[in-house]
């Protein structure tokens, strides 16, 4: 049985004090409702990481990064490691978001460099992968995930595999207030899941948690996350809001 993991990527956003109110709005928030059977992550900037963890002591809730370096130290100004985000409380790290992707230009090859240092480095990281509109509408997208995943987890073995997530976020999605139907991003998950059969075992598919991204809300959530393949989510605008964020995190535990 796969928990669900329901995970806020805040992105750009929020400095030290804003962080900290959000976070203490989440955590009163969650002792009013039930949750058990969730896991959930909160993503805040670089800079918040480590006052967040501080502030999270003691509950249930786990801390991510949006990003890291492969490398362990040394002249990449403007990288993090592994290690310092470790440092920082982080169990969980997010990597390859097409915001990395498109903008930044991040290629598989190096994503794939990242994933492979997360997981050595015991971190769990949250491999994203998704097509752009062009690529839905000419009908490529299942080549496109297909190769994300190939060339992301080139060189990861099976029993490296506790440590991976993958998020299927639909780039057009994502940000656009357009969400892919329940049904095709159950597709997709499908799919995936069959790559991963391919890539090593079905019981490795069967395990693997696949959460979807792309303006997932406390309005489209109960939909998208009773689907039979989707075990959560990666939630950007809707997890900036405690009440919102709270919403999606309680109803993935009526499921
Ligand atoms: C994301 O940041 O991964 C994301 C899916 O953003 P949004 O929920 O705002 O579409």
């Amino acid at each position: 049985m796969r928990r669900k993991l329901i995970a806020g990527n805040w992105k750009m956003n929020k400095d030290l004090q804003e962080s900290e109110k959000l976070v203490s709005e989440i955590i009163a928030g969650l002792k009013k409702i039930e949750y058990d059977k969730s896991d959930v992550l909160i993503c805040p900037s670089f800079v918040s990481l480590s006052d967040t963890y501080k502030q999270i002591s003691g509950t249930p809730l786990n801390l991510g990064a949006q990003n890291m370096y492969f490398e362990n130290e040394g002249a990449f100004t403007g990288e993090i490691s592994a290690n310092m985000i470790k440092s920082a409380g982080c169990k969980y790290v997010i990597l390859g978001h097409s915001e990395r992707r498109n903008i930044f230009h991040e290629s598989d090859e190096l994503i794939n460099k990242k994933v492979i240092k997360a997981i050595d480095s015991k971190l769990t990281a949250i491999l994203c992968v998704g097509e752009i509109l062009e690529e839905r509408e000419s009908g490529k997208q299942n080549e496109v995930v297909k190769s994300q995943i190939e060339k992301g987890l080139a060189g990861v073995s099976s029993d490296k595999l506790i440590n991976l997530v993958i998020a299927y976020e639909p780039v057009w999605a994502i940000g656009t207030g357009k969400n892919a139907t329940p049904e095709e991003a159950n597709e997709m998950h499908k799919f995936i899941r069959e790559i991963i059969s391919d890539l090593y075992n079905k019981n490795a598919s069967d395990e693997m948690r696949i959460l979807y991204g792309g303006s997932l809300n406390d309005k489209n959530c109960e939909e998208l996350l009773s689907q039979s393949d989707i075990d959560g989510g990666l939630i950007g605008g809707a997890s900036l809001k405690s009440e919102s964020f709270l919403k999606i995190i309680e109803t993935s535990n009526n499921i």
